[in-house]
């Protein structure tokens, strides 16, 4: 039987989410809606054709009997709230980053699920899921380039809004690399600093642009994350692991060569929604697989949402400290512990 998925959410990425799940995946299907713009969502189940009914609020959706996984897309500070009451009545999620916007809020959400027996929650940290970074860890895990020493990675954007604040560097657009990173060499943050080069005459007054991150991990290998949104070139994710034997880099993303004018060369993409739209295909395509094979989900768990939390928060206060900040990480708990064949089945 399909995965019934009801969406409390149904704003930008909600609706691609909607129409990855209904048109391209398979094993599920859309059953349920809410948002707090109720006309949005009745529109979006219109013009998506979905039989799916509307409801009032998340709990009503929560309660619907044919909710069978509850994908969370509203933003960020609503997560907690419906994480929690989904939890409470058994049911999976698959939320969005992030998992809640506190420490606190992860802590509790990871208390709730452990009390409840099993995983139900699966944090959208997609990049796990990115075949170029999937490539880079099986190279790793496999001992290719030796033991990992040094990581270099940069997080570009063409250009950022007036809404856009100099601690989201961290908490909206470095939490991809927070979650990437540590997961790609297998080893745990013990510190974070942030330097600030001189600044681009592109970014806006009150937004530092672009920054540099340090992270210290606790065998000791350091890793350098440029975060620069303001390049005005185009959407560019790097990354690159440096090795006692060797290297492992991301690979770019492939695209017609040209030659024109006199130029030779290649366009970079514009946005992240096409650098990863494959991957994020890959990673509801998992979570529905494990959930109707295995009967629960084996993805980004709320063990790493709440890891992410902790790392940026302490990056935000190396925001504003430019010292090293220790990343104070309790133990993982067995319940979060997965073996080396369930990660690299993902
Ligand atoms: P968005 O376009 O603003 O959509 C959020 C929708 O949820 C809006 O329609 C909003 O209504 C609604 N909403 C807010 N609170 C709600 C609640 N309590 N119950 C039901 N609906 C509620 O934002 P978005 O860009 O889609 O982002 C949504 C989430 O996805 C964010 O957490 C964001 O960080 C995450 N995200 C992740 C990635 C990634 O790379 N994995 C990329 C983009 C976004 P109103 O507009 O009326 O408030």
């Amino acid at each position: 039987m399909n995965l019934g998925f009801g969406v409390v959410g149904t704003g930008a990425i909600g609706q691609e989410h909607m129409k990855r799940i209904t048109r391209k995946l398979t094993g599920a299907d859309i059953v349920a809606v809410t948002d707090v713009n109720q006309e949005l969502a009745g529109n979006i189940v219109k013009e998506l054709n979905l039989n799916a009914s509307v409801h009032k609020d998340d709990t009503e959706l929560i309660n619907d009997p044919n909710v069978k996984a509850v994908l969370v897309t509203s933003w960020g500070p609503a997560h907690e709230g419906t994480v929690l009451k989904a939890i409470e009545a058994g049911k999976f999620v698959f939320v969005e980053k992030p998992l809640a916007t506190t420490s606190e809020g992860c802590e509790r959400i990871v208390t709730a699920e452990q009390e409840q027996g099993k995983r139900l929650v699966q944090v959208g940290f997609m990049r796990r899921y990115d075949s170029g970074y999937l490539q880079m860890k099986e190279a790793i895990d496999n001992n290719f380039i030796g033991e990992p020493l040094m990581v270099r990675c940069s997080h570009r954007n063409p250009e950022v809004g007036e809404r856009y604040t100099t601690d989201m560097a961290i908490l909206d657009t470095l939490i991809h690399e927070i979650d990437t990173l540590h997961w790609l060499v297998g080893d745990d943050y013990k510190s974070i600093q942030v330097t600030y080069p001189k600044k681009s005459s592109r970014a806006l007054e009150h937004l530092k642009d672009p920054q540099i991150v340090t992270f210290e991990t606790k065998s000791g290998i350091i890793m350098h994350a440029e975060i620069f949104v303001n390049c005005q070139f185009g959407y560019d994710i790097q990354c690159e692991v440096i090795g006692e034997e060797g290297v492992v880099k991301l690979p770019e993303v492939p695209s017609v060569g040209y030659r024109k004018d006199g130029v030779r060369g290649y366009k970079i993409l514009q946005d992240w929604q096409h650098r990863f739209n494959d991957a994020f295909n890959n990673e509801f395509q998992d979570f529905i697989d494990s959930i109707n094979q295995k009967g629960e989900p084996q993805g980004p768990s709320s063990w790493d949402g709440y890891i992410a939390s902790v790392t940026g928060d302490a990056g935000v206060r190396a925001q504003t400290s430019e010292q090293v900040e220790v990343i104070e990480l309790p133990d993982r708990p067995d319940f979060y512990k997965k073996t080396k064949l369930e990660e690299s089945s993902l």
